[in-house]
């Protein structure tokens, strides 16, 4: 497994590969688990050629504290990637991707930016799209993949190709979760014990949202949630929002089509944890 730190070295790298080589990219911010593995393992089966980024992108936190407290453990994760047999492992400094610039541009993603996790956390995606798109330039993959578990995103990065035509296939992965459900994350090493207890509720509430998707509509649906957190002292609901899939725009009404999905946050103690479910 080559490890390179420079844009430089990884250009050449894949340079030198056959013209047919075809490569799948999987973009992380490290404390890698088994939800990343899981693209890894779908881009290995997909590609000729894997690469992995780890850089913990500076313009994507909207607070400080969480870029400051954000989980690393490269080494774990160098073991983890050889024994997925990872191609290459992009793992850059903030300065070999920004210079002496770390800033983000400014995105138009048709709306998607504006809803959700848009609402709550100030220039997230215009930090996502400046990272994604810089790193798609220096690597410039055949197939990236995105997992579900950040649909947001996966949608942005969707338009974000799609604006500026860059031939790339963005490919969206299944959420991976512990055994009780809770969605995998690397903030959940952050987590208390007790708080730790207490997040399986999260994806316990959104598989009974969808099961109340029938009889209740969504605004009923949204209150009903509401309510269930109420009875929670360790967790702090930020949102709950059913939305089209494709425009992410808010759903007031009954279930419609299949293209619709279920999105929430919620604060255990200091950490925010998101999640999703089709409906
Ligand atoms: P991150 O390191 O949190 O930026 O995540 C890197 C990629 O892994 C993103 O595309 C995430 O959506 C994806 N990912 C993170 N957690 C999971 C999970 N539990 N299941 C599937 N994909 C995940």
């Amino acid at each position: 497994m080559l490890v390179f730190a420079k844009i430089k070295s990884v250009q050449e790298k894949l340079k030198s590969l056959k013209k047919e080589t075809s490569i799948g990219f999987v973009p992380t911010m490290g404390a890698l688990h088994k939800g990343h593995l899981s693209l890894i393992e779908q881009a290995k089966k997909e590609n000729d050629f894997v690469v992995v980024s780890i850089f913990i992108n500076p313009t994507q936190f909207d607070k400080q504290e969480d870029l400051i407290n954000y989980p690393k453990t490269i080494e774990n994760d160098l073991d983890l990637l050889k024994s997925v047999s990872c191609d290459l492992v992009f793992i850059p400094t903030a300065e070999e991707i920004y210079a002496n610039n770390i800033t983000s541009s400014s995105f138009d993603f048709n709306g998607l930016e504006y809803q959700m996790e848009g609402k709550f956390r100030d220039g997230h995606f215009n930090g996502v799209g400046t990272i994604v798109k810089r790193l798609f330039e220096i690597v410039m993959p055949h197939n990236a993949y995105f997992g579900e578990k950040d649909f947001q995103q996966l949608q942005i990065i969707k338009n974000l190709v799609a604006q500026n035509q860059m031939p790339i296939n963005i490919i969206g992965c299944p959420i991976f979760r512990e055994n009780d459900g809770l969605a995998m994350s690397s903030r959940n090493e952050r987590l208390t014990t007790a708080h730790r207890a207490a997040a399986p509720f999260i994806y316990k509430t959104l598989q009974k949202a969808k099961v109340e998707f029938g009889t209740k509509n969504a605004d009923e649906l949204k209150i009903w949630v509401e309510n269930e957190f109420k009875n929670q002292p360790l967790l702090d609901l930020e949102y709950f929002e059913i939305a089209d899939e494709d425009t992410l725009i808010s759903i007031q009404d009954i279930k419609t089509s299949q293209k619709q999905r279920a999105f929430i946050a919620v604060f255990a103690g200091k950490i925010r944890l998101i999640d999703n479910i089709s409906l």
